[in-house]
């Protein structure tokens, strides 16, 4: 027995015989050339070839995984016309008279060479995607058939690294997990994997070579651990255990792709909650219809200074990006309290929970907030976005945010920057703004109710004290009649109205919930679906309260 440990990207456990992939790179050899344009109409037609690939790729991706997760082989079309690194191929041809495969090969390995240095996590993702569309198109040019996984038997495999393309066509019903020794949790193949429910561990320190194909190895994905051949009790352990996991998660499962709508037809938008770019493959994996609550301030902790605007967009946009169409609600940073951050410089308080965080931050130090808006505004323009402003107790307050909201306006539009003004909306989370949420529901385009600190507000008790656990009671009827009259102001002014805060992922109040009119839930991944079933087992409808 021989055992591994990496990074768990999907919890799951199986067992079963494992298939060690290649690398798949393409041997490639420099030739010289006397005709430059002919080697360039062969690029040219490998790249149409590969177009025609990725079109099909999309398709068939679109139909399996959703089309959030496809969305990668439409990168990697963009990729495939992108000027600069078809220049840069083009330019080799020309000034060294070398063979169009070579070309391409090194000025793949140049291009992802550069993106792997990178410090920021997302343009190192984009290494492996430059590697797959160079590794494309010399296949196209020598000939090559992709790789075919579909005659494979139900497999663990293990490889030094798995592209996207590679990963999407493997037939999922035929893979058992996934093993890889580089990779990272940011990846597309990563996000895929999760998106099929697939153990998956990447970052495992074996060596593939070593590995024999056929050999029996357990995958544990909720210990990040491989085990290659296992002895018979761990083997019956391990068939135990993934039993006792297929019962759990069977029932869940086939609620995948099905509306969030109860038996007598009340719709309602099942949303994640996400702290970071990291989380969208639970988002994925559990068929959240959108994020209703990004906690955009995460991007701000553990770090020296603040996140650029260039920064800013770049993780932004992988959410728009990786959530296609999906609605996605950014909330503007909530610093300040339990989060904080040295270089913000705030001082000690008092009472921090009611002290100088959030929203009044923003207001006070306009500039931080600018730069945020910039990178919400410009990043706009790539899907469904829509942004809210925490801690909100007064009507002054959203008219101060407008005028800066037109100031960052003017600024982009005199730099003739493309944006977007997204839908904007504010967290009710204060005794103050349910009070006048009449006054506010006019102002705004919706709301989200931030329960944790309504509750904390409204009882009086700070929610990280332990020490009042006892006396903390979200179900409080205060609360409850708070929520009540939040979703009738916002429904009178044409609003729409969520919770984004934990108690809108307790399943003993969705059926209050509904009844009171909230029209979207944001809750933790793990909860989309276990909501769903509670949801679509409920009648709401007036006639139907006892
Ligand atoms: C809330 O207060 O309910 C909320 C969602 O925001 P946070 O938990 O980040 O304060
Ligand atoms: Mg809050």
């Amino acid at each position: 027995m021989q055992s591994f440990f990496g990074k768990s990207v999907y919890k799951g456990i199986v067992l079963g015989p494992v298939v060690v992939l290649k690398n798949t790179d393409s041997q490639v050899r420099r030739k010289k050339i006397e005709d430059v344009e002919s080697e360039k109409q062969r690029i040219e037609q490998a790249r149409k070839q590969a177009i025609k690939q990725l079109e099909a790729l999309y398709e068939k991706a679109v139909k399996e995984v959703g089309e959030a997760s496809a969305a990668i082989f439409e990168v990697h079309r963009m990729m495939i016309e992108d000027e600069d690194y078809l220049d840069a191929i083009d330019n080799m041809i020309k000034t060294e008279k070398v063979n169009a495969e070579y070309a391409v090969a090194v000025t793949g390995d140049h291009f992802s060479g550069m993106f792997a240095r990178m410090d920021d996590d997302y343009m190192k993702a984009k290494a492996a995607d430059i590697k797959d569309i160079s590794n494309r198109l010399v296949r196209n040019l020598q000939g090559e058939r992709d790789v075919d996984f579909s005659s494979m038997e139900p497999s663990i495999i293990i490889a030094e690294d798995l592209s996207p393309s590679e990963t999407v066509q493997m037939d999922k019903d035929k893979i058992l997990a996934f093993v890889t020794v580089h990779g990272s949790t940011n990846s597309h193949t990563a996000i895929l994997a999760r998106m099929m429910n697939i153990p998956a561990l990447i970052g495992v320190p074996l060596n593939p070579e070593e590995i024999k194909a056929g050999m029996q190895a357990v995958v544990d994905g909720f210990n990040g651990e491989v085990i290659f051949e296992p002895t018979a009790e761990l083997r019956e352990r391990t068939m135990q255990r993934i039993a006792e996991e297929k019962e759990k998660l069977q029932l869940l499962q086939t609620l995948k792709g099905k509306e969030s709508i109860t038996l007598d037809g009340r719709k309602v938008h099942l949303y994640a909650n996400i702290g970071s770019v990291d989380d969208l493959g639970y988002v994925l994996e559990n068929d959240a219809e959108g994020i209703g609550l990004f906690r955009s301030e995460f991007l701000y902790l553990g770090r020296n200074d603040f996140p650029t605007e260039e920064e800013q967009f770049q993780a932004y946009k992988q959410v728009l990006q990786v959530m296609a169409e999906k609605k996605v609600i950014i909330r503007t940073l909530d610093i300040g309290a339990d989060k904080q951050v040295d270089y913000f410089h705030l001082e000690k308080e008092e009472n921090p929970a009611m002290g100088y965080r959030a929203i009044r931050i923003c207001l006070k130090q306009p500039d931080i907030f600018k730069t945020q808006l910039r990178a919400l505004f410009r990043v706009a323009v790539f899907g469904n976005l829509s942004i809210m402003y925490p801690m909100i107790i007064s009507v002054e307050e959203v008219e101060r945010i407008y005028e800066i909201v037109h100031e960052v306006q003017r600024d982009l539009e005199k730099s003739q920057i493309p944006y977007r003004i997204p839908e904007q909306g504010i967290m009710i989370e204060t005794p103050a703004a349910v009070m006048i949420s009449d006054e506010l529901a006019q102002m705004v385009d919706f709301f989200s109710i931030g329960t944790n600190d309504l509750t904390q507000y409204t009882l009086a008790i700070d929610r990280q004290n332990e020490k009042l656990n006892d006396f903390y009671n979200p179900h409080h009827r205060a609360i409850l009649k708070m929520i009540q009259m939040v979703a009738e102001n916002a429904h009178q002014h044409d609003k729409w109205v969520g919770i984004c805060g934990e108690l809108g992922a307790d399943p003993e109040l969705t059926e209050d919930f509904l009844r009171m009119g909230i029209d979207e839930l944001s809750v933790a991944p793990s909860m989309i679906l276990r909501l769903r079933k509670e949801i679509r087992e409920m009648k709401v409808s007036e006639n139907e309260r006892n």
